[in-house]
C-alpha cells in the first residue's frame, strides 16, 4: 500500500487554445501558414525538424488537450531576427539611451508582468505541468528580477585609475557586448528568461530569445508586454521553433555577438562548438545531481523537509534539484524513514488545484526516462523504498510519477551520477567529512550543493572544500536577485543574476590618456 496524497482532476474549465507567433522588430509573424491548415503538427517533444514551417500544438502534460500553438521556425525567420536586432543595436536606439531610460522601461515591464501574472501563470501550468501557485511565485519572482536589473541599468559604472603617475589617466569602461541570442528551457521558463533578458537589457544589449517549444507562451505574452512598456522595435526578438535549427541558427550566426544558454549539458556542449566559429561569447546553465549532506548533530527535521522540497520541487525537473542525500551511517536508517514519511504527504495531482505541491512530468518522453533510470537502479541491486512507478491521478492524463526513494545505492551507479530530472531521490551514507566531500566532488556536476549541521567548523569546511556555484548551510534553494547564480564543472560557465549577471553582458574597454605633459618622444633627435 503505497499511501500517497493525490488530488485529483478539479474540473476547472480550461482556457481557448492559446496562439503564439514569432516577434520580429515589433511585429508579430506567422511563419508561413496559419493553425487549423493541414500543416499543423503533432507535438514530438525534442525532435529535429528540418526548418519548414508548420505549427507545433503542445498538449498540456497534466490534462492531455492541446493548449497552446506555435509556428515551427526556419533558418530564415532565425536570421531575420538576429538582422533585426542587429541594426537595432547598431543603431544605438536601445544602447545609446541612459541608464535611467532604460530603468524606466524596464520597471514597466515589471508592473506588466505583475499585472498579468494570473494568465501568465495559467498557461505556464497547462504547458509545463506546474502547480498552478507554483507558476504564479514563478511569474511574480520574475518580477522582481526585471526591478532589480532597472537598479543595475541605473547605476551600471566602470572603474578608474587615479594613481598612475601625475601627467596619466585611466578610465575601464563597461560597454554592451552587442547581439544577445538567449535560448531556454521548458522547466522555470519565464523565471529563468528573466534570469538572462532584463540583465542585458540593462546592460544595453539587443536580443533574439528562443523558448523551449515545449513552453513559448510566457516568453510570447512578455513580448506584448514590452511592446505595451515602449521597449523600441527590433530590440527584443523572440523566435519559436526548435532547437534544429532556430537554436543552432541563434548560436552560430557571425552577427551575434553572445549566445546565453539554459539547459541539458549535452546541448550545451553542442551551442558551445557551434558560437566558436566566431569566438562569440559563451554563458551556460546545465544541469546537475546536487547533494546535500546530513550530520547526525543538525536538525534533522528541518533537514528531511528540505531534504523532500529540494526533490520534489518542480517534480524534481529541477536544475537545483536536491536529488542525492549523503547521510551519516549513524543517522541513515531512521533518517531515510522519516523522509519516506514526509514524501507520502505531499500532494501530488491536478495542477490546477490550489492544494497541489507537486505536479505532471513535462512529456511522455521524459517520464519514460525517469523510469528507466529507476528500473536500471533496480537492476543494478538498488532498493525502492517509495515509488517507482507512474502515478494515476483520477481525472488526468498519465504523465505523473510517484515521488520516489532510491536506497541501497552505490556511488558507481547511473541513478547516482546521472540528472534523472524527476522526483526521485538517491540515499548514499558517508563516515567522515573527508569522505562525504569526495562523495559530493566525485561528480561532473557542480550547480550546487547543501550541508545540514550544527557545527560552524563542519558547514565552513564543507562549504570551502564543495566544488559547487552555490553552497546552502542548513537550507536549500533559497535564492535572491541579488545573490549570483552558476555553476563550475560540467555545469555551466558565467554566472546569472546579481551584479555578475550584468556583467556578463558587457565588454570591457580601457582608456589610457596623457594629461598635462606631453609624451617623451621614443625617437631620438639626430
Ligand atoms: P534542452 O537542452 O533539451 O533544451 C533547452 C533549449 O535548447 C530549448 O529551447 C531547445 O529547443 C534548445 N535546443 C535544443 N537543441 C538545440 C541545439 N542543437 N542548438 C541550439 N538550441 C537547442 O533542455 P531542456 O530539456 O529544455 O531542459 C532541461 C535541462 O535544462 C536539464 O538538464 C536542466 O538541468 C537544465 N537546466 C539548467 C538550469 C541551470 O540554471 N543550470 C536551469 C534549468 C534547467
Amino acid at each position: 500500500m503505497l499511501d500517497l496524497t493525490v488530488i485529483p482532476a478539479s474540473g476547472a474549465t480550461l482556457p481557448e487554445v492559446r496562439i503564439n507567433r514569432h516577434l520580429i522588430d515589433g511585429v508579430f509573424t506567422p511563419s508561413r501558414t496559419g493553425p487549423g491548415t493541414s500543416a499543423v503538427t503533432p507535438e514530438v517533444p525534442g525532435q529535429a525538424r528540418d526548418g519548414d514551417s508548420g505549427w507545433i500544438e503542445r498538449l498540456s502534460p497534466s490534462h492531455g488537450t492541446v493548449v497552446s500553438r506555435a509556428p515551427i521556425g526556419t533558418i530564415q525567420i532565425a536570421e531575420l531576427a538576429i538582422a533585426a536586432a542587429r541594426s537595432a543595436f547598431d543603431d544605438g536606439r536601445w544602447s545609446a539611451l541612459s541608464g535611467k531610460a532604460r530603468a524606466t522601461v524596464l520597471l514597466k515591464v515589471a508592473d506588466l508582468i505583475e499585472a498579468n501574472a494570473d494568465r501568465m501563470a495559467l498557461i505556464e501550468t497547462l504547458e509545463s505541468g506546474k502547480p498552478i501557485t507554483q507558476s504564479r511565485g514563478e511569474i511574480t519572482g520574475a518580477a522582481d528580477l526585471w526591478r532589480y536589473a532597472a537598479a543595475l541599468a541605473r547605476t551600471l559604472h566602470g572603474d578608474s585609475h587615479n594613481s598612475l603617475g601625475p601627467d596619466m589617466l585611466a578610465v575601464v569602461l563597461k560597454e554592451p557586448i552587442g547581439v544577445v541570442s538567449i535560448i531556454t528551457p521548458w522547466n522555470f521558463p519565464f523565471w529563468i528568461l528573466s534570469q538572462k533578458l532584463p540583465f542585458a537589457l540593462a546592460a544595453g544589449c539587443t536580443c533574439v530569445v528562443k523558448p523551449s517549444e515545449l513552453t513559448p507562451s510566457t516568453t510570447v505574452i512578455l513580448g506584448e508586454l514590452l511592446i505595451e512598456a515602449g521597449l523600441p522595435a527590433g530590440v527584443v526578438n523572440i523566435v519559436l521553433g526548435y532547437g534544429q535549427p532556430v537554436g543552432a541558427t541563434l548560436a552560430q550566426d557571425p552577427r551575434v555577438d553572445m549566445v546565453t544558454f539554459t539547459g541539458s549539458t549535452a546541448v550545451g556542449r553542442g551551442i558551445a562548438a557551434a558560437a566558436s566559429g566566431t569566438l562569440k561569447k559563451v554563458a551556460l546553465e546545465l544541469g546537475g545531481k546536487n547533494p546535500q549532506v546530513i550530520f547526525p548533530d543538525a536538525d534533522l527535521g528541518a533537514a528531511a523537509d528540505a531534504v523532500v522540497f529540494g526533490v520534489y520541487f518542480n517534480t524534481g525537473q529541477c536544475c537545483n534539484s536536491g536529488s542525492r542525500i549523503i547521510v551519516h551511517e549513524d543517522i541513515a536508517k531512521p533518517f531515510t524513514a522519516r523522509v519516506v514519511e514526509l514524501s507520502r504527504r505531499v500532494a501530488f495531482g491536478d495542477p490546477l488545484d490550489p492544494a497541489t505541491q507537486v505536479g505532471a512530468i513535462v512529456s511522455r518522453d521524459h517520464g519514460a526516462k525517469i523510469d528507466a533510470y529507476v528500473t536500471a537502479a533496480r537492476k543494478a541491486g538498488a532498493t525502492v523504498a517509495l515509488g517507482g512507478a507512474a502515478l494515476q491521478v483520477p481525472g488526468l492524463g498519465p504523465q505523473f510519477y510517484q515521488p520516489t526513494i532510491v536506497t541501497n545505492v552505490t556511488p558507481d551507479m547511473a541513478i547516482a551520477r546521472e540528472e534523472v530530472f524527476g522526483p526521485v531521490l538517491t540515499v548514499l551514507t558517508f563516515r567522515t567529512l573527508d569522505e562525504a566531500l569526495h562523495l559530493v566532488n566525485d561528480a561532473d556536476y557542480g550547480l550546487s550543493a547543501g550541508v545540514w549541521s550544527e557545527n560552524i567548523h563542519t558547514c565552513l569546511t564543507f562549504a570551502r572544500g564543495a566544488q559547487a556555484g552555490t553552497v546552502w548551510t542548513n537550507t536549500w534553494m533559497d535564492g535572491f536577485p541579488e545573490v549570483t547564480f552558476g555553476g563550475v564543472k560540467q555545469s555551466g560557465l558565467g554566472r546569472e543574476i546579481g551584479r555578475q549577471g550584468l556583467d556578463e553582458f558587457m565588454e570591457i574597454k580601457s582608456l589610457v590618456m596623457r594629461i598635462g605633459r606631453t609624451r617623451a618622444p621614443w625617437v631620438r633627435p639626430r
